[in-house]
């Protein structure tokens, strides 16, 4: 395939924007080569400047569960749009989606919207803080749950593949506050508990971990996680950023039966406009300002267009809930595929698969962690990355990246995918 106008278009980016991006997993660092630029995207479909069109395997990074420019999300903000963009001012749609929201996930009262999954994570951990009186918090290595400040400790993928797990610019003070423990490890969280006795606040995890290719919790991991922070006195975050509204309607919480004390969201839930929240029962979201003492805040906060987006998409996961079955099967079938035609290709590999999220690691050994997912053959995936572009397939330009499978997907896209991985695979 050519990508001449993508390059050009790159080259004129990069006088102007840092990178010439404006988000870093965007950029090909870790794969080499220069980004495609997008056109427009339909369906499963994205269709680049340069007329390719490539099957989408990274959906925006999760949002676009239904797939690229879904008719009843596109007409939601076009309606809205026409009405007005932002006031500043409390609007009805703010409850609906709310009351959704709360309607489809287990275990929350109240939730608050903000405009990123970054803004959700920082505040939920501000909220864990204020509530519990307590400073300190345990974060997983390889969990990513935004780029704030307490977060940017062995950050999974973008900062992984950068290589800067600890970014310039974040104190000594700051990171002291944030504790690191290994994904799957329980020992490990209780040995930092009983080592800051009565000073952590909350453990923030990502359920199923995806910014590290995908992680599956181990079993019985998250049922003795909700326990050993009960005992403590700590509160438990899902960030649920990732899985919310993807692997269930009620997300990780219901897959795993588990009660976390915060939830926090983003992607799928802003329907593809920049959304995030976070939820809790009363007693703790009641913490928050104006009724609390925790503030927080947003001029563009449950912004009209970006409501609409999202109650458009969770009205669509709520009347078809078979959607989830679906999407986990047709990702059961890639996966299928795909270990077949590698095994025939002699490729080592490893699949890590849970409802529609899945990802591919060049190495033999289980990945349960961090440490496990970064054994993985970084050559054997720039080469399997680049093949599978020329073929019209996009996965993420990451080792460390989960594929996102999306409703528009038709079995055909998953035949041509690993008819795709098995020609690549001879290349190998
Ligand atoms: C994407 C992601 C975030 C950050 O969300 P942004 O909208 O990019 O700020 C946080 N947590 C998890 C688990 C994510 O996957």
């Amino acid at each position: 395939m050519i990508y001449k106008r993508s390059s050009a278009l790159f080259a004129e980016a990069e006088k102007v924007i840092p990178g010439g991006v404006n988000s870093p997993v965007r950029a090909f660092n870790g794969v080499g080569g220069t980004p495609i630029f997008v056109r427009e995207a339909k369906g499963a479909y994205l269709y680049d400047e340069d007329g390719n069109r490539l099957i989408d395997y990274i959906n925006s990074w999760g949002p676009m569960i239904l797939g690229h420019a879904h008719e009843s999300v596109v007409n939601a903000v076009i309606e809205k749009a026409k009405k007005g963009t932002s006031f500043g001012m409390p609007t009805e749609i703010e409850t609906q989606i709310a009351e959704l929201a709360v309607s489809m996930v287990p275990n929350i009262d109240k939730i608050r919207f903000v405009n990123s999954g970054t803004e959700a994570c920082m505040s939920a951990v501000r909220l864990a803080r204020g509530f519990t009186g307590k400073d300190k918090i345990i974060k997983f290595a390889g969990c990513y749950h935004g780029h704030s400040d307490s977060f940017l400790i062995q950050a999974g993928s973008g900062a992984s593949t950068f290589g800067t797990p600890n970014s310039p610019g974040v104190t000594k003070g700051t990171a002291k506050d944030t504790l690191l423990a290994n994904y799957n490890d329980i020992e490990n969280v209780r040995a930092l508990i009983e080592a800051n006795a009565n000073e952590i606040a909350c453990v923030i995890i990502e359920p199923v971990a995806g910014n590290m290719g995908c992680i599956p919790p181990a079993k019985g991991f998250l049922e003795a996680l909700r326990a050993v922070c009960t005992a403590n006195n700590i509160l438990l975050i899902f960030d649920e950023v990732m899985t919310g509204f993807r692997l269930a309607k009620g997300g990780a919480q219901e897959l795993y039966d588990i009660n976390a004390d915060i939830v926090c969201f983003g992607k799928v839930i802003g329907g593809g406009l920049p959304v995030g929240a976070f939820a809790a029962r009363n007693e703790i979201m009641n913490y928050l300002a104006p009724i609390g003492p925790v503030y927080q805040a947003g001029t563009l906060s449950g912004n009209p267009l970006a409501m609409a987006a999202g109650l458009a998409m969770l009205t669509e996961l709520n009347n078809k809930p078979e959607i989830f079955t679906s999407l986990a099967e047709k990702t059961a079938y890639l996966h299928e595929g795909i270990a077949k035609v590698l095994t025939e290709n002699n490729i080592t590999h490893t699949i890590n698969r849970v409802g529609s999220m899945i990802s591919i690691h060049f190495d033999e050994a289980e990945v349960v962690d961090f440490n496990s997912a970064a054994k993985g053959n970084n050559d054997t995936f720039k080469a399997f990355f680049h093949g599978l572009l020329n073929e019209g397939v996009y996965i993420a330009p990451s080792a460390f990246e989960t594929w996102f499978i999306t409703d528009a997907l038709s079995y055909e896209d998953l035949d041509f995918t690993i008819a795709a991985i098995n020609t690549v695979a001879k290349t190998l």
